[in-house]
């Protein structure tokens, strides 16, 4: 949901699961910030009290989760540069799990095949290259 206090988005489940995919920390596995504060449930709580006044309740738990962001927030899928038996694809972000199957059909025919019939030119690594001098 874009909402103007931001982007939430929430599912049914054993009542109601709320997050939010605009807003985070730059971390990695080892510094991510596993707490998640009285300030970050005020947030979630006043969304449901305002949009879901019926999905407003006590809070069950509390999780923090990781995305792996690019530049550009598309994905790369791409051949190693020196082993094309080898194909990567990361930076998968908010969006990223509905995509498994294409993104796994696409690593196994540029494994396989050494190319693939989806357009994939948009998500080349090559795009995050510095220009010489930049
Ligand atoms: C809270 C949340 C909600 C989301 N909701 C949606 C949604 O509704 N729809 C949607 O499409 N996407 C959603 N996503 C995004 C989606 O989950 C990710 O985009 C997707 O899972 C990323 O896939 P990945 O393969 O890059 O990473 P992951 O799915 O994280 O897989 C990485 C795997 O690598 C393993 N691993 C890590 N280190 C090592 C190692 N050293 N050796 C071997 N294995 C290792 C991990 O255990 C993990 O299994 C959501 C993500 C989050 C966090």
């Amino acid at each position: 949901m874009a909402l103007p206090e931001g982007d939430y988005y929430g599912m049914p489940d054993q009542g109601v699961k709320i997050g939010r995919g605009d807003v985070g920390e730059l971390c990695t596995p080892e510094t991510v910030r596993r707490t998640v504060d009285a300030g970050e449930i005020e947030m979630f709580q006043s969304v449901l009290r305002r949009y879901l006044p019926g999905a407003h309740g006590e809070v069950s738990s509390t999780l923090t989760c990781l995305y792996t962001m690019t530049p550009d927030s598309h994905f790369v899928i791409h051949s190693h540069p020196s082993d094309s038996r080898v194909a990567y694809a990361c930076g998968f972000s908010g969006p990223g799990f509905k995509f498994a199957p294409v993104v796994g059909e696409v690593l196994a025919d540029l494994i396989v095949g050494g190319k693939t019939a989806q357009g994939i030119g948009f998500l080349s690594a090559e795009r995050f290259k510095r220009s010489p001098g930049a």
